[in-house]
């Protein structure tokens, strides 16, 4: 079972699952010609797809057009079902930066035809996560995150600029799902999605906090 260390007990805990946000920046959104959402769009990757910092993704034999998106992560600290707004906050226990790696032709071969994507983004090593820090008296609307590929900056952003904050994401997701410790939630990407090349050395930051270096292979 795949693991998300968590920095500050120094523990690496199991991830049971990975719930990812669509769309959750207008101006990703619009770059990928899409309306603003009503609600949160969710979907999820199964924790086999994560690797670690360090790793090498390779690109799958099906695409070609791997495409990064870079994407501050929570976690979740314990367990909860229908959680009110109020105490949403309680249930994140830390947080860290991650890619949330698209096989980007695939899906919109996929969502052209009206079928589920998960094949483009859920497959082994589509989800490269940096260790995870605690959220204790963290403002979130300070965080900032970006990524550089080969040294530049391909996407940076905000976490004010995001549509749906986590205290509502966290009551939406768990009307209909309950939430355990060690889940992670994706909270979608800024612009500047782009294409990948073997070879690209790739470098996520939650400034100050978390960052993650791979390599596509
Ligand atoms: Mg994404």
């Amino acid at each position: 079972m795949k693991t998300v260390h968590i920095a500050k007990s120094n523990q690496d805990i199991i991830v049971p699952k990975i719930f990812c946000l669509g769309k959750n920046y207008a101006k990703h959104a619009a770059e990928m010609k899409s309306d603003v959402p009503q609600r949160p769009v969710v979907f999820m990757k199964p924790s086999s797809a994560i690797v670690h910092n360090g790793a090498r993704v390779k690109i799958p034999a099906m695409t070609k057009d791997l495409h990064h998106e870079t994407e501050i992560f929570f976690v979740i600290g314990k367990e909860g079902k229908d959680i009110r707004k109020e105490e949403a906050r309680s249930y994140v226990d830390s947080m860290g930066i991650a890619l949330d790696l698209t096989l980007r032709d695939v899906q919109s071969e996929l969502k052209n035809a009206g079928n589920p994507w998960l094949i483009s983004k859920g497959f082994d090593g589509s989800a490269p996560i940096s260790n995870a820090v605690p959220v204790e008296g963290v403002d979130f609307n300070k965080l900032e995150l970006s990524l550089s590929v080969n040294g530049q900056v391909r996407q940076r952003g905000g976490y004010t600029d995001t549509i749906f904050k986590i205290e509502d994401v966290i009551v939406f997701i768990s009307q209909l799902f309950t939430l355990e410790r060690g889940d992670l939630i994706f909270t979608g990407t800024p612009e500047g999605v782009a294409k990948l090349n073997p070879g690209d050395k790739l470098h996520a930051e939650l400034t100050g906090y978390a960052s993650l270096d791979i390599e596509i292979g």
